[in-house]
């Protein structure tokens, strides 16, 4: 298996864990973007949100629950936080294991339309 998520949750390549049952692992992101930078992926290997199939759907329901989680054990649920997933090439996703980004612990920047 070539994908760097899958030797995540095999253990093969470490992360410093946050959350983790049968089915969803999150964990927090090497490259942080703000103070808090989470990430949460289904054990599951599905590549992008186009690939959920309709036995899936769940899965994306156990992300947000375990978002709600997380963010609360980690101290931003009263702040706030920002939930984001991209998919695909001009989404800006770069590793195709589905995964959800949790940013908080900061004033994040509003989102804006990209400048060309
Ligand atoms: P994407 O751009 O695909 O939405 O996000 C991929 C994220 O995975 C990036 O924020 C990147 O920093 C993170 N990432 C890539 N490789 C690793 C890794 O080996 N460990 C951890 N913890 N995060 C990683
Ligand atoms: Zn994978």
């Amino acid at each position: 298996m070539d994908c760097i998520f899958c030797k995540i949750i095999a253990g093969t390549i470490p992360s410093n864990k946050i959350y983790e049952d049968e089915q969803i692992l999150a964990f927090h992101d090497i490259q942080p973007l703000a103070a808090v930078h989470a990430l949460i992926i289904p054990k599951k290997h599905i590549a992008t949100m186009n690939e959920v199939e309709e036995q899936d759907w769940y899965l994306i329901g156990e992300i947000h629950r375990v978002a709600q989680l997380i963010a609360r054990d980690l101290g931003i649920a009263e702040t706030g936080y920002r939930l984001v997933n991209n998919c695909g090439v001009e989404g800006g996703q770069v590793v195709y294991h589905i995964h959800y980004h949790l940013l908080g612990g900061e004033q994040l920047e509003p989102l804006k339309k990209a400048e060309h």
